[in-house]
């Protein structure tokens, strides 16, 4: 009899895409899934933020904030966003629902998972938003946690780095990696509604505990459709143009 082995799905930067959303949904529905995990930005940019508020509600409640989130419940200001994702908070704040924005509004900064820390940005300060890009910045995040795993999304660039015992961090760029008990490590996830690393396809990570795997899968979805809808609601074109890049 083969072993069912369960999975821990773990989701970041939804972004109000819902084809995307679905598409993953639909991939992964295969697995025994134990948990679902989301770091953050479930709206902002495309123009489905009640249905994925909803659809991710209806899966889980371990979510953490993102800025998009942060800004749509008026939470934080937009000074720092681009025009484009400006228009996009605002549109998405004047569309949503009260109890979903209240749900925005009450999403946590982090979460403590056995072993597991999640955050949208950094673990460092959180809240400032910070992208970690580069080796020095996996380093300074490294100080800021305890757990053997950070959780991470925001840039829509899936990066794996693990550090040794001796300190020294290296860049796992592997879909598929085993952790080891010896190191520790920052894993960005990837985006599903809109990814920027010149793949177009929704990304995502399947976590199998009991092999310690973590899987990097990408998933196509109807981004034709996608894109129709973001010009139709009237958000700036760039948004529907950038998905079919990947960028
Ligand atoms: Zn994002």
């Amino acid at each position: 009899r083969a072993t069912i082995i369960m999975s821990i799905i773990i989701l970041s930067d939804i972004h109000s895409n819902l084809e995307a959303f679905q598409a993953v949904l639909k991939d992964f529905s295969r697995e025994r899934v134990d948990q679902v995990l989301c770091l953050g930005d479930v709206v902002g940019y495309a123009a489905d933020p009640d249905q994925c508020i909803e659809t991710l509600h209806g899966l889980t409640s371990d979510v953490v904030a993102g800025n998009h989130d942060w800004a749509v419940a008026g939470l934080a200001d937009t000074s720092c966003f681009n025009p484009e994702a400006r228009a996009a908070v605002e549109w998405t704040a004047g569309i949503i629902t009260a109890d979903h924005s209240a749900y925005l509004k009450g999403l946590p900064l982090t979460l403590c998972l056995p072993g597991m820390l999640l955050v949208h940005a950094t673990p460092c300060q959180p809240e400032s938003w910070d992208y970690i890009f580069s080796l020095d910045d996996a380093a300074m995040s490294f100080h800021h946690f305890d757990q053997q795993v950070c959780l991470t999304g925001h840039s829509h660039y899936p990066i794996v780095f693990a550090q040794d015992t001796e300190g020294t961090i290296s860049v796992i760029w592997d879909s598929t990696f085993t952790l080891l008990e010896s190191h520790r490590y920052l894993i960005n996830v990837g985006s599903v509604g809109q990814p920027r690393d010149g793949d177009p396809r929704a990304a995502y990570v399947i976590y199998k505990p009991e092999e310690a795997s973590f899987t990097l899968r990408r998933v196509s979805y109807d981004i034709k459709r996608t894109q129709r809808k973001i010009v139709a609601a009237g958000l700036p074109t760039f948004l529907a143009a950038r998905l079919a890049e990947g960028r």
